[in-house]
């Protein structure tokens, strides 16, 4: 009979260890999951800078004018840095 009862009871430890730790994983994947999620990639885009050959100003590659030296497209600052470039080569 002790035994019996001895049985039952490491069975229910073993349960309730059981579910705590199903209640400890879950709270640890959803954590993961929310990292993930906040490490993503940011909705909004972050400016790409690219340097202007010909003066060395910074600008962001959606603003920039597109000049062309040997086949290739440069990104350049303004109007004139364009025309410098392209008389240049
Ligand atoms: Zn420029």
């Amino acid at each position: 009979m002790a035994r019996l009862l001895l049985v039952l009871f490491v069975l229910f430890m073993l349960l309730t260890v059981l579910r705590g730790l199903r209640i400890f994983l879950r709270a640890f994947f959803r954590d993961t999951a929310g990292l993930r999620k906040a490490g993503g990639p940011p909705a909004v885009r972050q400016a790409e800078m690219v340097r202007d050959p010909v003066c060395g100003t910074w600008i962001d590659r959606s603003i920039a004018l597109p000049a062309h030296r040997g086949g290739a497209i440069v990104p350049v600052c303004s109007e004139e840095c364009r025309r410098t470039l392209e008389r240049a080569g």
